[in-house]
């Protein structure tokens, strides 16, 4: 079995695995531990919204620490292992505490507007979450690339004046106004490529990998600078935005639904004891599971778009097919997965598709 395809399978595994560590954990600690943490966060104050913050943010360190062997053999072993990571322990660990922060931060948040809409709201409380996660999402959007992407990488000006302009001219003939365009340092964690738009309104860019510009011919990166412009002319990202804020509203209705079962399965006092929450994760984590394909669907569906924009914009065949060996090669991209794990596990077609696509596109024009 060759690199890429070993590596791709220990991510399958490891994908089931996590599931299945995911839902025996909801379930021990429903069982085991969630009553014993209530009792010991009600002796420390009365409050009830003291007591949702101190139980979610005991919830969240002992479900950090129990899944940390397989968090960290997922992003540094693994990623060492093949060879693909550039990040020292020291350096991952910084990047960790900085990535909890932020999701803590933004989870306990949640959990506390979560108790306080169904609290406050009536039978539509699932509708009016989905609404502040809906502006939740658009606040994150527009402060990702200028508040949260800087904790991480650094943006330097694409030097190379030529490819600039060239990429100007392109952004042009795609009858786009021009995006900011952005290098971001990606090597000094990783020897992967990538590029993508990110960002909405004022702070929506273009961003490519150092990786990429090092690594790839100007054709090429005009090819993948389509690409995105394709996602950014055919409003991609609001699509993806409704997308989400759609099935978060369905997993929230999900979960109303569910609520009294609950309640009586687990022998609580009402929907509002904090005891049952683990409860609460669990439907929502079967929802996400089952929207995984059909979110992975749309996103496949959009990157067919964006695909056949650049091969139109560019008209260059080579280029293109020539991105997608190379970043199959330096991601270590399984190029042609068995159906099943393409269905559950890609948001992007596989290479080889891609590759097949650009040759029927260039058949049939
Ligand atoms: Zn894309």
């Amino acid at each position: 079995m060759n690199k890429a395809k070993q590596y791709s399978k220990e991510k399958y595994i490891l994908f089931f695995v996590g599931t299945v560590f995911t839902f025996l954990f909801l379930i021990i600690f429903q069982i085991f531990v969630s009553a014993p943490i209530k009792s010991i966060v009600i002796l420390w104050t009365p409050n009830f919204y003291l007591i949702v913050i101190l139980y979610a943010l005991l919830f969240s360190v002992i479900n950090y620490w129990a899944g940390f062997p397989l968090h960290f053999y997922e992003t540094f072993f693994i990623e060492h292992k093949y060879g693909l990571s550039n990040q020292d322990l020291l350096a991952w660990t910084k990047d960790e505490i900085k990535k909890n922060i932020i999701s803590g931060i933004i989870f306990l948040l949640f959990v506390l507007l979560f108790y306080y809409v169904l609290k406050s709201t009536g039978q539509y409380w699932w509708l009016i979450l989905a609404f502040f996660w809906m502006l939740f999402t658009l606040f994150f959007s527009r402060i990702m690339p200028t508040v949260i992407l800087p904790l991480f990488y650094k943006y330097s000006d694409v030097d190379d004046d030529q490819l600039k302009a060239d990429i100007s001219k392109l952004a042009k003939e795609s009858g786009i106004k021009i995006l900011d365009i952005f290098k971001i340092n990606f090597s000094l964690k990783t020897k992967k490529a990538n590029a993508a738009v990110i960002g909405i309104g004022k702070s929506r860019r273009v961003i490519l990998a150092d990786t990429l510009l090092a690594n790839f011919s100007k054709q090429q990166i005009l090819s993948v600078c389509a690409h995105e412009f394709g996602h950014h002319k055919r409003a991609h990202m609001p699509k993806l935005i409704v997308f989400s804020c759609v099935s978060t509203a369905l997993s929230f209705y999900l979960l109303n639904v569910c609520l009294d079962r609950i309640v009586v399965l687990c022998n609580a006092s009402s929907i509002y004891d904090i005891k049952i929450f683990p409860s609460f994760l669990l439907v929502l984590y079967v929802f996400s599971l089952i929207m995984m394909p059909i979110q992975n669907w749309f996103s496949r569906k959009l990157e067919v778009e964006a695909d056949l924009f650049a091969l139109l914009k560019t008209k260059d065949i080579g280029a293109f097919k020539g991105v997608m060996q190379k970043l199959g090669e330096m991601n270590l991209a399984d190029v042609d997965p068995p159906k099943i794990f393409k269905y559950l596990f890609y948001s992007h077609p596989p290479i080889s598709e891609r590759i097949a696509f650009a040759e029927k596109h260039e058949k049939s024009s």
